[in-house]
């Protein structure tokens, strides 16, 4: 039922309907990234670490600017959410709402990881990614979420009426608190929305809710950023597993998921600008 259907409905009900939908952010000068020098920095990429997330819990890393990192698929179809700061000023911080208005609900190729108010700037760009191929599916689900904000206790309570202590939002806590020395109250507060790494998820036609499916993601896969400031990043391993059924819980099959950091030739960046804070003065007025 619609939500508006007890209300009178107008005689130019259609024509009001029939204007035409506009891109809200016209993207055509959005500084895009040179994905032909990318492309050539990743021909000589030497790896330098790598940090396994286990399931149900939240792995800490660092990549230095300029580098690049993957996260892949290991053992079995798993979904991560993942967190973004900027290493040296944790205020700056993955922007998924900006994200989504300036690319699109799920983000591949090409695109960009932008940062919060006042910076807004790409803290990363999507280089890679194996699961490109799958695009729009014919439920209208894609891969790599900037829909959903994570899986949390508090929602969790909110609609069972029980606590669990392994969703993302509780995984991206400790692992922060662990990683900086701060107290979980305190690193909980810089926690944010994720990009869902893997997940499967679109809108149903109907009633247009949020939904999620069995992610097509096999071990093997990765998608692969670009960092373009030095970034520090928390990943969980989703207690949804491939998210095909549900979350919060101990029921889903969970995998770990690998991140590695891979250093390209300083030589391949030579003309590469790194991205400055955004440079609009803060005056408001
Ligand atoms: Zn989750």
């Amino acid at each position: 039922m619609s939500k508006q259907s007890i209300v009178p409905v107008p005689a130019d009900a259609d024509e009001r309907r029939s204007a035409p939908p506009v891109v809200v952010y016209p993207v055509e000068t959005l500084p895009s990234a040179d994905l032909t020098l990318l492309e050539a920095a990743r021909q000589t990429l030497t790896k330098v670490s790598e940090v396994i997330v286990p399931p149900r819990e939240a792995s800490s890393f660092q990549v230095p600017q300029g580098h690049f990192f993957r996260i892949l698929s290991i053992d079995g179809p798993q979904v991560g959410d993942l967190n973004l700061w900027n290493a040296a000023d944790l205020s700056e911080r993955f922007f998924s709402g900006k994200t989504r208005a300036l690319h699109a609900t799920h983000v591949g190729v090409g695109d960009r990881l932008w940062s919060t108010l006042p910076y807004l700037r790409p803290m990363a760009t999507i280089t890679y990614d194996s699961l490109g191929w799958y695009g729009w599916d014919d439920d209208g689900a894609g891969i790599h979420d900037v829909i959903g904000t994570r899986c949390d206790p508090y929602t969790n309570r909110l609609l069972k009426g029980s606590d669990y202590h392994h969703c993302c939002h509780s995984n991206l806590t400790r692992a922060l608190a662990a990683e900086t020395g701060m107290p979980l109250e305190e690193a909980e507060m810089h926690v944010h929305d994720v990009l869902n790494v893997f997940m499967c998820t679109g809108f149903t036609r109907d009633t247009h809710q949020y939904f999620m499916k069995a992610s097509p993601v096999r071990p093997g896969d990765f998608i692969e950023f670009f960092a373009e400031i030095d970034l520090l990043g928390v990943l969980s391993a989703c207690p949804g597993g491939d998210c095909g059924t549900g979350h919060s819980s101990d029921v889903a099959a969970c995998y770990p998921l690998k991140v590695e950091i891979w250093k390209p030739d300083p030589a391949a960046l030579a003309n590469w600008t790194p991205p400055e804070p955004n440079p609009y003065p803060r005056t408001h007025r």
